[in-house]
């Protein structure tokens, strides 16, 4: 993609965004650019009939995720970009998604790079995006492009919740550990949910889908 294009259609994606996570993502991009990558937004709002087709393609692990967060009045709030690597976008490199990662990190969001890796590789991916080692030679996890808030969960923003401004508000630790509590509290309800909720999600991508 020449890089016109590339820009017109990250200022296009990233208008399906919330405004609070279209400006975490704005610094992301631009830390990458200034590193001389070329991050391009591939997905930003995922319709419910293309989360569908994500989950039953396994690009997705979830029915419902941050990828298709509206507003009340259905306009598209996306919570989540995949963002390629465009000078080699089939196989984003790995040099790239390191710095993703780290570039995530610093506006309080994080990316797939360690999703599905045992715990030791997890490990290492963690320790050479926190030691800056972005040459590392390292297994990267299933969705390394995905780019989400690390602030609140799934399920919270299903319930209204929105992330804070990058930079507004970081209460370190015990936001953290709030936050986290929170997470394995959806998990469970999730979890005892999942027999009953067939009916449920069908109501849901009903009514979403209008
Ligand atoms: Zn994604």
């Amino acid at each position: 993609m020449d890089e016109s294009a590339r820009i017109a259609r990250n200022t296009q994606r990233l208008t399906e965004l919330h405004p609070s996570f279209a400006q975490r993502l704005r610094n992301v991009i631009a830390a990458l650019e200034s590193q001389s990558f070329r991050p391009r937004i591939q997905d930003a709002w995922r319709s419910p009939a293309d989360q569908l087709k994500a989950f039953s393609s396994g690009h997705s692990k979830l029915r419902f995720g941050f990828h298709n967060v509206t507003s009340p009045n259905g306009q598209p709030e996306s919570l989540a970009v995949d963002l390629l690597d465009d000078d080699s976008p089939l196989a984003s490199r790995s040099e790239y998604l390191l710095r993703l990662a780290a570039a995530a990190a610093t506006v309080h969001c994080q990316t797939g790079v360690g999703w599905g890796l045992p715990p030791a590789l997890k490990e290492a991916v963690a320790a050479a995006i926190a030691g800056g080692d972005f040459k590392a030679n390292v297994k990267i996890g299933w969705d390394p492009t995905h780019v989400e808030p690390a602030d609140i969960t799934v399920a919270q923003a299903r319930a209204g919740v929105r992330p804070p401004a990058s930079g507004a508000a970081t209460r370190g630790r015990s936001r953290r550990s709030g936050g986290a509590t929170a997470e394995a509290r959806a998990r469970g309800s999730r979890k005892k949910k999942r027999g009953a909720s067939k009916k449920k999600a069908k109501k849901t991508r009903r009514r979403r889908g209008g």
